[in-house]
């Protein structure tokens, strides 16, 4: 059995109280708390191994460099890539979607090629795509989810057209924790020669990615979520891509010479990572997977599946609460609001002044909030440190939320 409360010791701040009562944090869908393992990384770091990276020849330049390279070669075996040049380091999910956008459509898209994008996505897997059409003039197509908040091949094939070069989708929504099956759809798309873009910045934490077995063309996460620090993120690139892209933000480190006339490039990854990267950050990064896989993620998954159930249950109990697009399959993400007079961010201020921290908003969703008609919802997001004791806080709070408004 999976011991949660041993476990919970490895993170240091799930044991501070907020407003004097014990943190119940339930916002791991925005960011996750950190284990002690990756803060004493970046502590070590800074204390013994610091310095810039790739560039000079002294000591600590190298054994900083080392490290640094070891975390690409973690990650590459993490996400089941084969090569180094597939694994770009960016500052987020975000800085590797627009990655995607500058370095590889804008060069292969011509005005009135398709994108495909679904309701669910995050604004970072669509802003990106706005930008491109209003620079390339290309269309963007939309697929809604069903009730599930799930998106089959059949959906995406209805609007599938000579025209479409890309599909971009989230591996799993960021409000309703529903897990699409991406693997059927890559693969689908690679037989018609249709580029697949993965965001996977919320599936990474709760399932075992494996890029080569999905087929996917780009794959992205970012580290924070994932108990890494802030100001990391991976693109995946298929080697097969990578020839076709080019440079996206210019200077250091991603070239091979330069003169007032000319620059010669370096090879992937170094040509998308201009600039010194997040040097601490991403060898904290490395410390981050090196705890994710020491775990048994089987039973990780099994842990967080029954939790996930109980606050379903537990939830589904409050009937003058409107749950959105809870489904048994969805994982560790349950978006809700009051119906009547409370707006999400009150209830997410009593819940604050119980301890219990959520997310209220539109989650950098509006498309989705828009197709379930709210401007706002709750959203209580589990990771496996959280306990059945939390949720019943988390129920609590929401009696008393309930009776003060009505
Ligand atoms: C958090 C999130 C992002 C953006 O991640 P950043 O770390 O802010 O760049 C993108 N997509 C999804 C689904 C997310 O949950």
């Amino acid at each position: 059995m999976f011991d949660v409360l041993e476990f919970r010791k490895e993170f240091p701040i799930l044991s501070k109280k907020v407003n004097s009562k014990p943190l119940v944090y339930l916002d791991n869908g925005a960011s996750s708390q950190k284990p002690r393992s990756v803060i004493d990384t970046v502590k070590n770091c800074y204390e013994n191994e610091y310095s810039n990276v790739h560039r000079g020849l002294h000591f600590l330049s190298n054994l900083a460099t080392e490290k640094f390279e070891a975390v690409r070669d973690k990650v590459m075996k993490f996400l089941g890539a084969s090569y180094h040049e597939e694994i770009i380091f960016t500052s987020g999910s975000t800085e590797a979607l627009n990655l995607i956008s500058y370095a590889w459509a804008i060069q292969n898209l011509e005005p009135g090629d398709e994108i495909i994008l679904t309701t669910l996505e995050h604004h970072a897997n669509i802003v990106p795509w706005h930008f491109l059409r209003s620079r390339k003039d290309v269309k963007l197509t939309w697929i809604d989810p069903d009730e599930n908040g799930q998106i089959s091949f059949d959906m995406i094939n209805k609007k599938i057209s000579s025209r479409t070069k890309m599909v971009c989708m989230t591996h799993m929504s960021n409000v309703f924790g529903s897990i699409i099956d991406v693997k059927k759809i890559c693969q689908d798309l690679k037989k018609r020669g249709i580029v697949s873009v993965l965001d996977g910045s919320q599936a990474i934490v709760h399932l075992e990615v494996d890029v080569k077995s999905i087929g996917c063309d780009f794959y992205t996460f970012t580290g924070h979520k994932l108990f890494g620090p802030t100001g990391t993120g991976v693109l995946y690139v298929n080697k097969r891509r990578i020839a076709e892209m080019i440079p996206f933000i210019g200077g250091g480190e991603m070239i091979k010479d330069v003169s007032k006339d000319e620059v010669t490039y370096n090879e992937s990854p170094f040509l998308f990572e201009a600039g010194t990267p997040g040097i601490a950050e991403i060898i904290g990064l490395g410390a981050a997977i090196d705890f994710v896989q020491s775990l048994d993620r089987k039973l990780v998954l099994d842990y967080e599946k029954l939790i996930s159930e109980y606050a379903r249950t537990e939830l589904e109990k409050l009937d003058w609460l409107a749950r959105h697009c809870f489904h048994k399959d969805n994982l560790a993400i349950f978006s809700f609001s009051m119906k009547g007079n409370a707006h999400a961010h009150d209830i997410a201020t009593i819940l604050d002044s119980n301890g219990v921290a959520v997310r209220s908003g539109h989650h950098c969703a509006q498309p989705l909030m828009n197709f379930i008609g709210e401007p706002a919802t709750c959203r209580a997001s589990l990771a496996l440190y959280n306990t059945e004791q939390e949720i019943d806080i988390l129920i609590d709070s929401l009696k008393k939320c309930k009776k003060l408004f009505g």
